[in-house]
């Protein structure tokens, strides 16, 4: 737990899957990033599913809601998720406000839940936070629309569509604040349309990096993952944001890493980014 200003941030995990190492570091070879994030014998790396709590003001506003707990045995086999894991370990009654940085199926896989199902009638989607209000980018779900061959895989209506329909759930066309001291900003690589999420009070500020800068390993501008569509667009956003992060002081939340739960940002004395400090 940190606190910034009149903000009090907290890491939520809702579980860790395993993934493909080799997915996750792009061209960076396994002798550089293995002995930060150890690969087991089928080269998957844990990827912690990180939300963050912000306390501002009485409000209570969520960023990101993990992977839920809709995947089949075969695929909580895959990614190593045991069965009862992926839930934000959170109070659902007690969010105001839900930031999905971006609609991937482990950012906002746990939007709803499902209901009790009447016989023969259609499934019930409810909202997993009843009274609170989601947010997301109107060009991210537009492009989920899509389910082009490349990343459509990554998108499941069931984790947003509901929320759209009941309008619970607003759709954002560009930066916005989601409430008085809590920022999403467009920042793409990744994908077009993801969003950091800044947390600001007094002069201080915490950055939740989603899947710019995915892990502490990641804090090297070169070090993209295989899975960003716009890799040059990573780098030059890494490079420019993570210089901010150092010159301000910056509080800094990653979307997957299984160790760090925030972190400040340094630059050692060759300029390469290096994490500073560390509270859990
Ligand atoms: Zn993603």
């Amino acid at each position: 737990m940190i606190e910034i200003g009149n903000l009090r941030v907290t890491l939520a995990r809702a579980g860790v899957y395993w993934w493909d190492g080799g997915a996750f570091f792009g061209v960076v070879p396994k002798t550089l990033w293995n002995p930060l994030l150890p690969a087991d014998e089928q080269n998957r790396v844990p990827a912690a599913l990180n939300c963050y709590v912000v306390e501002s003001g009485g409000q209570r506003i969520l960023i990101e809601t993990g992977c839920g707990e809709r995947h089949d045995v075969k695929s909580r086999e895959r990614m190593k998720l045991p069965e009862g894991s992926g839930r934000v370990p959170v109070d659902p009654g007690s969010i105001d406000i839900v930031v999905n940085s971006h609609l991937h199926w482990d950012h906002c896989g746990g939007n709803t839940v499902d209901g009790s199902k009447m016989v023969g009638g259609p499934d019930e989607v409810l909202p997993a936070f009843p009274k609170a209000r989601y947010f997301a980018q109107r060009g991210e779900w537009e492009h989920a629309q899509l389910r082009l061959s490349r990343d459509g895989v990554s998108y499941r209506d069931v984790n947003y569509a509901s929320l759209i329909a009941a309008g619970k759930m607003t759709l954002l066309d560009g930066d916005a604040s989601v409430a008085p001291d809590v920022e999403m900003v467009v920042t793409p690589g990744h994908n077009r349309d993801m969003c950091v999420v800044l947390a600001r009070s007094k002069g201080e500020t915490f950055c939740f990096w989603s899947d710019l800068i995915p892990t502490a390993a990641h804090v090297h501008p070169t070090w993209v993952a295989a899975f960003d569509l716009y890799p040059l667009t990573t780098i030059e956003n890494k490079a420019r944001l993570l210089e901010q992060a150092v010159r301000d002081g910056w509080w800094c939340g990653f979307a997957h890493d299984p160790n760090v739960a925030f972190a400040r940002i340094g630059k050692d004395n060759k300029g390469r980014f290096t994490i500073d400090e560390q509270a859990s």
